[in-house]
């Protein structure tokens, strides 16, 4: 409702997966899909543009691939994940090497915890969130209603 704080938002049992790594997780990525096939395969899987082809080509298993991270991916994955079409994020991002794309690495962090998105920065989490009990469930994720905050500035300043 208009002018409840948060609004609820499903996560499916097939939940809609980007995978992202840096050039110097790529090895690792693909690794850990590999190890997650019989998983990820019951899943809809996207990820920016060389991550999701290495995927694609080493394991076979079918990845939409948007452009790659320094030229927008990272912004159009945040994009998709704003319009409720990515659900869950697997990000391997470098903490070691300064991105050309630093801004949008940044942005995709940030919009992914606006709309309560499940994200992995890393092999452990990735390694926890996969054998989550949520993965063959639906998840409620909780949104900020935005538009009731938006409501309620708008009243006050036309008081
Ligand atoms: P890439 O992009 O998969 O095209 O290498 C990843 C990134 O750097 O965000």
């Amino acid at each position: 409702m208009i002018t409840d704080d948060y609004i609820k938002f499903t996560i499916g049992k097939q939940k809609h997966i980007a995978l992202i790594a840096h050039d110097s997780k790529k090895d690792e990525m693909i690794e850990w899909v590999e190890e997650n096939k019989d998983i990820l395969k019951n899943h809809f899987l996207s990820g920016t543009g060389t991550t999701a082809r290495l995927i694609s080509e080493k394991t076979e298993l079918p990845v939409r691939a948007y452009n790659s991270g320094p030229l927008g991916g990272d912004q159009q994955i945040g994009s998709r994940i704003v319009e409720g079409n990515i659900d869950f994020v697997i990000f391997f991002w470098d903490p070691l090497e300064a991105q050309p794309h630093d801004p949008d690495v940044k942005a995709l962090l940030r919009i992914a915890a606006v709309y309560d998105i499940p994200i992995a920065n890393n092999r452990a989490t990735a390694d926890f969130l996969i054998t989550s009990k949520y993965m063959t469930e639906e998840y409620e994720r909780r949104v900020v209603n935005f538009n009731k905050i938006m409501m309620d500035r708008i009243n006050r300043m036309i008081k």
